[in-house]
């Protein structure tokens, strides 16, 4: 997985002549290289890595039109390149990438399941949320979250819940769940809308709910920018614990992208270490509550290359009751600068509530 790269050019974007020199494209090989070495120094005796097996293509089509698949696997074995104009782009090494990136979420869900009580984590690059059914997106090829949830279906679970928490909308998720009641989506991020007409249609919004049997199950939560620690904590009290605790998953899958934080150069929210400390404890929460315990994190987003061990961390923290005091930072947060609009996060969510509200009956759960 970190042999997949990218195209260099102005930021995402191709090369062009108003930026001097090309740079590196942001999903670099380091986010998940200090995600590693940050979770090896912190929990050197708890640790353990699974070298994870690619993902065939029965799983993977599970999820993705044959079509593209073949599509992507002749495109990455004549070398790449950015695909037409958009952010995404590969290398001759992407398609391979992809492949254990997806067999790592499948690997988590079944650990979920399999009664250890571990911890799985699938610390998967390429991301996959953005991922739709047939095409790449938002620098996604498959979408990992969805393949892991279709391996549960198939292993004979009712009922799989996929929390979103990646600033950026789980467009691709959505899609392939979209007219589906055995797998709820709840997806919280910016309202960055959608970013092309043709290939990436979804805007993220409220009323985006499902279709026919999945009406009511895709629960979209847009943000206003600058939502930080408390608004992340009020998402979970107001939303995500009651309908996630209504739908009563047997298994809890994390799109875990830590690119919320108050640094990242892809999104406008301000959650710290601390506020994913907590995301981290309320998930584990929740997972005890209605799953019996059996949840997995897979890694999404995140693109400041130094926050997202920190963010990453304190996810950790959350999930494990554990607090690590880190040489020079304590258990503080190096990017935490920022007041977060209250009122305004506070209003945002309060719409979600009311819109919602039609679809999943709080007072049952709460
Ligand atoms: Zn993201």
């Amino acid at each position: 997985m970190l042999d997949h790269e990218p195209p260099t050019g102005a930021y995402k974007f191709p090369s062009s002549p108003i930026v001097a020199e090309d740079e590196p494209h942001p999903d670099r090989r380091e986010r998940v290289e200090n995600i590693r070495a940050m979770l090896e120094y912190c929990f050197p005796d708890e640790n353990r890595y699974v070298e994870p097996p690619e993902a065939d293509h029965t799983e993977i089509e599970r999820v993705h039109d044959p079509e593209y698949v073949g599509w992507l696997e002749t495109f990455c074995a004549d070398g790449g390149g950015r695909i037409e104009d958009t952010a995404t782009g590969c290398n001759g090494a992407t398609a391979d990438a992809a492949r254990y990136a997806a067999g790592a979420a499948i690997a988590a869900a079944e650990a979920a399941l399999d009664g250890s009580k571990t911890v799985p984590y699938a610390l998967c690059r390429p991301s996959g949320h953005h991922a739709q059914p047939s095409c790449a997106d938002g620098f996604c090829f498959y979408n990992n979250a969805a393949i892991a949830a279709e391996a549960a279906v198939a292993e004979g679970v009712d009922r799989t819940a996929i929390i979103d928490w990646d600033v950026h909308h789980g467009n691709g998720t959505q899609a392939a769940f979209y007219d589906r009641d055995d797998v709820l989506f709840v997806s919280a991020h910016n309202d960055h809308g959608s970013w092309h007409d043709e290939y990436h249609p979804q805007e993220g919004s409220l009323d985006e709910a499902g279709r026919d049997e999945g009406e009511g199950y895709n629960v979209n939560v847009p943000l206003p920018p600058g939502t930080g620690d408390r608004g992340y904590d009020r998402l979970f009290e107001r939303i995500v614990d009651p309908i996630v605790s209504a739908y009563d998953p047997d298994l809890i899958l994390v799109s875990s992208g830590q690119d919320a934080g108050p640094a990242d150069p892809n999104a406008r929210n301000l959650v710290t270490r601390d506020g994913f400390r907590n995301l981290g404890a309320r998930l584990r929460t929740l997972a005890e509550k209605t799953a019996d315990g059996q949840f997995a994190l897979i890694q999404e987003g995140g693109y400041q290359t130094s926050h997202l061990s920190f963010a990453t961390l304190g996810v950790f923290e959350g999930v494990l009751d554990r607090r690590i005091d880190l040489d020079h930072y304590g258990y503080d947060d190096p990017f935490g600068r920022f007041d977060e609009p209250t009122a305004l996060v506070d209003e945002w969510l309060e719409e979600a509530v009311e819109y919602h509200g039609q679809y999943w009956d709080w007072d049952s759960v709460t």
